[in-house]
């Protein structure tokens, strides 16, 4: 490996062996690099890659991370096995100057000249800076390389105040460094809007209500004059062509990017009309021996921006020298990032230049969150859309939209905020249909690779999984949709799953649960910084939270835990199959006042909600519209009621028969110990939701061994049964402890529910934890009865603090009108039959379904607050 300037370089090539030089180790020059080890043409070649920077291959895309504490070597890139081998030479800190074509020579700037038999440009792009007088005054800067950053930190230091000009992609990106660094930012946009490439202007407004909200300052649809010095000579002052002047110790230039393409053009090399080294889809220029790869070729005239086509250019061009006759067939440029702490993505058509092309909106002024999707004229198909605010579902609309299968969800589901797990699942996916985008990742090829090929054995790790088929190794937004497929592969095969919780967390979820519970953690952000990498995902956020809120026991809505929240618990209601929510009080142990039930009779008849008793002995309301729902808990909890935590996994209810009160059988009272379970363990967020029972005697009519949690009453006091459950795999409940008085019952419960939290993977119930323990029961009764770890008491004290801390999610929310506000959304757009529509059966309202949808009248909605309500009797349709 040569990491400096003073080696002789392979020039001329050895005889017999092909010389391949490469002109730029940036990203798309490294991956080349890369494609050249995997496709085996770089055992047959003389290699030499000039880099002028002085670093090797560092992640450009998350450059950003350096402000924040990165190091370059954690950036890095560079493969050290590539750079070992005798054939390649690495020129750091070099440029080339100047081509030879007719030599078939490079000259570089130190005057030495390199011969090559294949001319590989890679030389990316540099930054935009408008040729305004003062641009570049001392204190100017630019936001590209690793060094660029250390410049700018530097002036740092002594500057309180920052301009970036430009608020596209990276211009908020660069005002976020800087805002890391503590200056007062403003960001100077020539354009009426924020990211005016991606975004249209209400998602812009969304965008930029949020950075405000940040505390930084936006000046669109301004043009800037000139850059003023200071006594010091440094840029002191901006002057806009309106005439107001503002004052700054820096300023960043962030306006664009241009091809580096003045090798080429000194070279006589066709460059495309916006610039950019002209190839072809073989990616070679007008000269055969010279290519051109990533940010500096204009394909076809298109420019790529971004990093995933740089890498697909990459592994074309390295299968074509190689003799493959493969073609770069243009690249999707949809985009999904987290700007400022803001999620943020654009795919397909996302400004609906499509012929007929309609628009649905989900869009929440309140919140900034702002969600469009694109249709086609008939509402069939998808085919592009903007997420801001919240890109929850983003890979599922995406691969919609890619594959162009018919949508077969309401669009207005579509368009909200996901449901819980977030995301598509393996057994949605075809195989041809697009995992990683960066990388052109198919599911087949990952199910490939998992399984083995041959004499290649399969991957079994996400790490091992990435390496091979660069899944998830750029913008990283595959890589929880990886893990499914990896996951889902795996237990196909009878394979043990990999334990760790995504591709951020190696942890198991019980690791992170005592991560977060001796560290004393808080927030999200700081169980990431110590235990986790990149910026999380569908996955570890809604666990994490989870965690917080069973340890903290504080509000799920705070600011710094709201965002990591599925939407049912965002919106602390579970969303139903037509985009409604459906509301359900508790009421603890089945036992209802005939005055509790008028209220709830009259909720449901002032906002025509479908009303049906539950399994759980409650009443389900359902039918309500997202922003209805602080008016209808107003009524419910003004009543007594309190959130029945129906959307969260938490404790849901505990069922009770009537016990010895009324029943000739009944041996204990069952009705006033269900009542007091459920106030004791009501809202307790656990890995996934709990379920109790308590029956008065043996004849056991409250079902108690169905239940994670059953109590049998007996002569002397209550059996205990724990791990049961209904659903798709139906498991009894099993004896843990017998004759137990009311107190010791208690004690025990706590404990079990305790250990159950601290120790269950996410989303496994207690019947599936039972099983995969070791030790099964015997070992929960020495843990949980005999306190054979000496945990009882931390367990217990755990339980105290739950219910000392205890309070109704609905009524701190309707307290607060800050809170209030996130569900003031609604649902617009001139989209066709995103409306909401209803039949009237058996005296209620419930949804229409597709065929009846049809018959309904057609309301399109511009622009209104509302959303329509179709109502057909159930009699117009038959
Ligand atoms: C802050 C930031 C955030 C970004 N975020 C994203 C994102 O979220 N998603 C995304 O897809 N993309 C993003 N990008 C863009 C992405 O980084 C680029 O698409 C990618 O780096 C292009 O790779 P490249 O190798 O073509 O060019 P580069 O990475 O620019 O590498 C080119 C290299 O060639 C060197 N060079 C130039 N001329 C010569 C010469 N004559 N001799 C020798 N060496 C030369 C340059 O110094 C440079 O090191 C971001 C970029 C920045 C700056
Ligand atoms: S479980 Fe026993 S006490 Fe309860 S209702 Fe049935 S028979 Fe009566
Ligand atoms: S059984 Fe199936 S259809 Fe019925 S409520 Fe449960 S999940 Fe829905």
């Amino acid at each position: 490996m040569q990491h400096t300037d003073t080696v002789t370089p392979p020039a001329p090539a050895r005889a017999g062996r092909r010389s391949v030089v490469v002109a730029g180790n940036g990203m798309v020059g490294e991956r080349f690099l890369a494609e050249l080890a995997r496709t085996g043409l770089l055992d047959h070649i003389d290699l030499a890659v000039i880099g002028e920077e002085h670093l090797p291959a560092y992640d450009r895309v998350h450059l950003s991370a350096y402000v924040e504490g990165a190091t370059a070597d954690e950036l890095s890139m560079a493969d050290p096995a590539i750079r070992a081998r005798p054939n390649v030479t690495e020129l750091l800190g070099r440029r080339v100057d100047a081509i030879d074509r007719d030599a078939r020579t490079v000259t570089l700037d130190d005057g030495r000249s390199l011969g090559y038999d294949d001319l590989v440009l890679a030389t990316g792009s540099r930054p935009f800076v408008p040729p305004i007088p003062g641009h570049d005054l001392p204190g100017c800067h630019v936001y590209r390389t690793i060094a660029d950053l250390d410049g700018i930190t530097a002036d740092a230091t002594h500057a309180s105040r920052g301009v970036v000009i430009g608020g596209g992609l990276l211009g908020l990106e660069a005002a976020n460094a800087l805002r890391l660094l503590g200056l007062e930012v403003t960001v100077i946009e020539f354009a009426p809007r924020l990211m005016p490439r991606q975004l249209d202007q209400p998602a812009s407004d969304a965008l930029r209500a949020r950075v405000e909200a940040l505390g930084l300052t936006v000046r669109t649809d301004t043009a800037t004059a000139a850059f003023r010095p200071g006594d010091d000579g440094r840029v002191a002052r901006l002057e806009f062509t309106d005439g107001s002047v503002l004052d700054t110790d820096m300023v960043v230039f962030s306006a664009g990017i241009r091809a580096r393409d003045e090798l080429a053009r000194a070279a006589g090399l066709d460059v495309g009309e916006r610039g950019g080294v002209a190839v072809g889809p073989t990616l070679t220029s007008s000269d055969p021996h010279v290519h051109a790869i990533g940010e500096c070729a204009s394909v076809d005239g298109v420019v790529h921006g971004l990093v995933g086509p740089g890498y697909t250019m990459a592994r074309v061009l390295a299968e074509r020298l190689g003799g493959g006759d493969v073609t770069f067939r243009g690249a999707d440029p949809s985009t999904q990032l987290k700007l400022l702490g803001v999620d943020v993505a654009s795919f397909g058509d996302a400004m609906a230049d499509t012929d007929g092309a309609r628009v649905v909106v989900w869009d929440d002024p309140v919140g900034h969150v702002h969600r469009k999707l694109v249709v086609s004229a008939d509402g069939t198909t998808l085919l592009g859309g903007i997420l801001v605010g919240d890109a929850s579902g983003y890979d599922r609309l995406l691969r919609l939209t890619l594959s162009g299968r018919p949508v077969d969800v309401p669009l207005a589901v579509l368009a909200a905020p996901t449901m819980e797990d977030a995301g598509t699942t393996a057994g949605e996916l075809h195989d041809d249909d697009l995992v990683c985008t960066c990388n052109t990742v198919t599911k087949g090829q990952l199910c490939t690779a998992i399984r083995g090929d041959g004499d290649r054995p399969g991957l079994h790790t996400m790490p091992e999984l990435a390496a091979a088929t660069n899944a998830g190794t750029g913008c990283g937004s595959c890589t929880a949709l990886c893990k499914r497929i990896l996951d889902t592969e795996m237990a196909a095969a009878g394979l043990e799953v990999d334990t760790a919780l995504c591709a951020h967390f190696p942890q198991t979820r019980q690791e992170l649960y005592e991560i977060v519970r001796v560290a004393g953690f808080r927030t999200f952000a700081e169980v990431l910084a110590h235990s986790g990498t990149g910026t999380g995902c569908a996955t570890c956020k809604p666990t994490i939270a989870s965690i917080l809120a069973t340890i903290t026991n504080e509000y799920v809505l705070d600011p710094s835990h709201a965002p990591l929240q599925d939407t049912n618990d965002r919106f602390l209601a579970n969303i139903q199959k037509d985009g409604t929510y459906s509301v359900i009080p508790r009421v603890p142990g089945g036992e209802i006042t005939p005055d509790k039930l008028m209220v709830i009779a009259g909720v449901a008849k002032e906002f025509d909600l479908y009303t049906k008793i539950t399994g759980g002995q409650r009443i389900d309301l359902l039918g309500a519209r997202l922003e209805q729902l602080p008016s209808i808990w107003r009524r419910l909890v003004d009543a007594g009621f309190e959130s029945g935590h129906a959307y969260g996994k938490a404790l849901r209810t505990v069922k009770s028969c009537v016990g010895r009160t009324w029943c000739r059988y009944g041996v204990q009272d069952s009705t006033t110990l269900a009542i007091e379970l459920e106030e004791r363990y009501r809202g307790l967020r656990s890995p996934h939701k709990i379920k109790m029972a308590v029956s008065g005697c043996s004849r056991e009519c409250a079902e108690a061994r169905g239940k994670d949690v059953g109590v049998i009453a007996t002569e002397n006091g209550w059996n205990l049964y724990v791990c049961g459950n209904g659903g798709m795999t139906p498991q009894h409940a099993v004896l843990l402890a017998t004759d137990l008085s009311t107190a010791d019952l208690v004690r025990t419960i706590d404990r079990f529910l305790a250990y159950y939290v601290r120790t269950a993977d996410r989303l496994e119930r207690t019947a599936t934890w039972l099983n995969r323990i070791d030790g099964g029961i015997a070992h929960v009764r020495a843990v949980v009865v005999d306190d054979s770890l000496g945990l009882a008491e931390e367990l217990e004290s755990h339980m105290a603090h739950h219910v000392a801390t205890y309070a109704c999610e609905w009524k701190a929310t309707l307290e607060d009108p800050a809170r209030l506000a996130m569900f003031a959304s609604y649902v617009d757009g001139d989209g066709p039959d995103t409306d909401l529509a209803w039949v009237r059966e058996r005296d209620q309202r419930r949804p229409a379904t597709a065929e009846e949808r049809r018959l309904l009248p057609v309301v399109d909605l511009v622009g209104a607050q509302a959303v329509a309500h179709r109502t057909l009797d159930e009699g117009a349709i038959r």
